[in-house]
């Protein structure tokens, strides 16, 4: 919308900006235009937009044939939304966005992020959409100048902070311009730019532990002028060799390190399992009889290639609210990468039993102990890769610590969305899980703790 017809839309809807609401209209068409082709909208991509307004992004996006999913808190304005854009492709939804369960979007497969976000609260709405697992795959974003600047800031610069680190360890973030006031009705009274995130690729970065990462750049940036070697004493005691594995000074301060740096002294902290067994060290399963009897033990590429039935365990942790705990397979497994999966899961090694590799399986993948209750045990099939299947089913206490070279990110989903996510998206789980899901679906004591 121009400028005048902004004006003439906002007196005949009879809506005045509201500031809390953080109401600025973008009525630079060509800017709007420009925007949204910096998000390159196909006509089978889903887009999220938070704060539609008056529609200045909106109608681009529809017009690229994209379906759109916009979160509104003003009620006029979605209402207005509704009965101007009047287009199959768009729901509007009224609401505070930072309502909204970004899980959700899992269900359309990856999600593409737009706004001009209100800045009073775009920070807090910024990292609940892209916190991790996030169906995100490339966001545009336009947010006050200060906040785009500290996102995609480099070291020793007055910007780089623990913000900085925390998105940049997930996403690369492209400072894309700056953006006059001008272009807005009202003015605000801030600069504005615009940024682009993208999530980083698979293996972009070394593997190492989220958690233990946050820790360190959080402490690290606690208090920004002293140096790392006293507020990090206690997490790396050998800050020398710390020093010489990074190639930092030794007098460095947090804002001196890079990300790859952090990373290396994530990695000290807690250093991930090695990314392959060591020659010498195959894995040995059990090959079993149609009644799952051992009939002889065989090299895991044996008993994968020649289809020989084995045995394996899955894990559903769930959370106090029902919530089922789904890993993503790191890119690395060598069957079904990069794919959603039960809380934990494995082969049985040798002569193991299931009860006793079911709580190794959980400690080696998520570092956590819990009762195992034995749901039901599933018969070889090829969804199953030939596996005998026993399920069990706990509620730990965490915090988990997943182990980096199997598992690349999980969380806790509530089932009916797990239900409609399968249903609309098989594709993005592991056959194996499809398989333990419809069986635990039709257990009947699957009722009793989950939602
Ligand atoms: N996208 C429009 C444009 O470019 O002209 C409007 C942008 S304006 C800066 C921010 C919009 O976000 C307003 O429409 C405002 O009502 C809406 N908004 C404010 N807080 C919100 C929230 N918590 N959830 C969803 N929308 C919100």
């Amino acid at each position: 919308m121009k400028l005048s017809e902004i004006d003439a839309t906002l007196r005949q809807i009879r809506v005045s900006p509201v500031k809390t609401l953080g109401q600025n209209f973008l009525h630079d068409q060509n800017l709007a235009r420009w925007i949204v082709a910096k998000a390159e909208l196909a006509a089978d991509d889903f887009v999220v937009e938070i704060g539609p307004g008056l529609g200045a992004l909106t109608e681009f996006a529809l017009a690229s044939g994209a379906h759109v999913l916009a979160l509104e808190k003003d009620a006029r304005l979605a209402d207005f939304l509704r009965e101007n854009l009047r287009n199959e492709r768009i729901e509007v939804r009224h609401g505070d966005a930072l309502d909204f369960d970004p899980r959700e979007l899992f269900v359309h497969g990856p999600v593409k992020l737009l706004g001009n976000l209100p800045y009073y609260v775009a920070s807090q709405l910024l990292l609940r959409f892209i916190a991790q697992p996030s169906a995100i795959s490339l966001g545009v974003l336009m947010l006050q100048n200060e906040m785009a600047r500290r996102l995609s800031a480099q070291p020793r610069s007055p910007e780089y902070g623990a913000l900085t680190l925390l998105v940049q360890s997930s996403y690369k973030v492209e400072f894309l311009r700056s953006v006059p006031k001008t272009v807005f009705l009202p003015e605000p009274e801030v600069d504005s730019a615009l940024i682009e995130i993208s999530p980083r690729a698979p293996g972009e970065l070394p593997d190492h532990d989220a958690e233990t990462f946050r820790r360190l750049v959080r402490t690290g940036f606690s208090q920004r002028r002293k140096q790392l070697r006293k507020l990090l004493r206690s997490e790396v005691p050998d800050w020398s060799a710390a020093v010489d594995d990074g190639g930092f000074d030794l007098r460095a301060r947090a804002e001196e390190l890079t990300l790859a740096q952090w990373i290396g002294l994530a990695r000290i902290v807690r250093s991930p399992a090695p990314e392959n067994r060591a020659p010498g060290d195959p894995e040995l399963f059990p090959v079993v009889d149609q009644g799952d009897q051992f009939v002889r033990l065989a090299h895991r590429a044996e008993v994968h290639g020649d289809n020989l039935r084995h045995r394996a365990v899955h894990i559903f942790l769930f959370n106090a609210a029902g919530e089922l705990f789904l890993q993503k397979r790191s890119w690395r497994k060598d069957r079904h990468p990069g794919t959603w999966d039960s809380s934990a899961a494995g082969h049985l090694e040798g002569e193991e039993e299931y009860d006793i590799a079911a709580v190794r399986e959980l400690k080696e993948e998520l570092g956590v102990t819990a009762k195992l209750d034995r749901v039901r045990k599933l018969g070889p099939s090829d969804q199953t890769g030939q596996e005998f299947i026993w399920l069990y089913r706990a509620q730990p206490e965490g915090p988990f610590q997943l182990e980096p070279a199997e598992i690349e990110t999980g969380g806790f989903f509530p089932t009916d969305l797990i239900d409609r996510w399968r249903e609309a998206r098989p594709g993005d789980f592991a056959p194996g899980f499809i398989e333990c899901w419809k069986a635990f679906r039709e257990t009947k004591c699957a009722g009793t703790a989950e939602r």
